[in-house]
């Protein structure tokens, strides 16, 4: 049996331009919504202050993902912004044999790939008010080199014009009202 035929849970996939504030408003939803299961992405990026293995992320090597890449261990996995990330088959595919939801914040071309894998997920995009206020928060986190936020930027460009290919589209001005506004599109698709 394929894992999806076998899942009985959904996957929730957000997706959104570095700096929009998506860090933000999971963690927020997972408060609110806390039997949804988070995916823990595996990444290259080193760890920003702050943030902490197994929680925001797996940290491992470029060998160790690319080893990954070969030997199938990752359902979908993308470089952004010059660093491998990738979704463990795996986890994902226990949590949804356990009739988990899982929550994914992974990029547009993951979702892409995951779209077609699960036909039943839910996507949302999330998009920062202007690109001038996306700047503004890139750099008020300060958690990013001026040579990463310039990268970040320009590829918000590219990102945002996939934002068709998303059910849902959420502007996150005021933080309140985006995270009303996820609560409302997670109540109505968890079924
Ligand atoms: P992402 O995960 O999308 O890269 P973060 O959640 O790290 O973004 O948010 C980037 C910065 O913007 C953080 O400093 C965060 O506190 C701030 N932020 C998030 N949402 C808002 C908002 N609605 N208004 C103003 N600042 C925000
Ligand atoms: P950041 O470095 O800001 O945490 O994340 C950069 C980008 O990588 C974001 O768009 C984030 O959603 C994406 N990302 C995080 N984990 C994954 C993953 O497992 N797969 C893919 N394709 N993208 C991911």
């Amino acid at each position: 049996m394929t894992p999806e035929a076998r899942h009985r849970g959904r996957l929730f996939i957000l997706s959104a331009p570095s700096g929009t504030g998506k860090t933000t408003l999971r963690r927020a939803l997972l408060e609110r919504l806390p039997d949804l299961a988070y995916s823990v992405s595996y990444t290259t990026r080193p760890p920003r202050p702050g943030e902490v293995e197994g929680r925001d992320y797996r940290f491992l090597s470029r060998p160790e993902f690319e080893e990954g890449i070969r030997r199938g261990r990752w359902a979908e996995w993308a470089c952004v912004h010059g660093h491998y990330y990738g979704t463990s088959a795996e986890d994902l595919t226990r949590a949804l044999a356990a009739g988990k939801d899982v929550l994914l914040d992974i990029d547009v071309q993951g979702a892409a790939s995951l779209r077609r894998r699960f036909p039943d997920s839910v996507t949302v995009f999330i998009a920062p008010p202007s690109l001038e206020e996306l700047e503004r928060r890139l750099r008020s986190r300060g958690t990013d080199p001026p040579e990463a936020i310039a990268l970040r930027l320009r590829n918000a460009v590219r990102e945002m014009a996939a934002r068709e290919g998303y059910q849902h589209v959420i502007v996150n001005d005021r933080l309140a009202d985006a995270l009303e506004e996820l609560v409302r599109i997670f109540a109505a698709r968890r079924t």
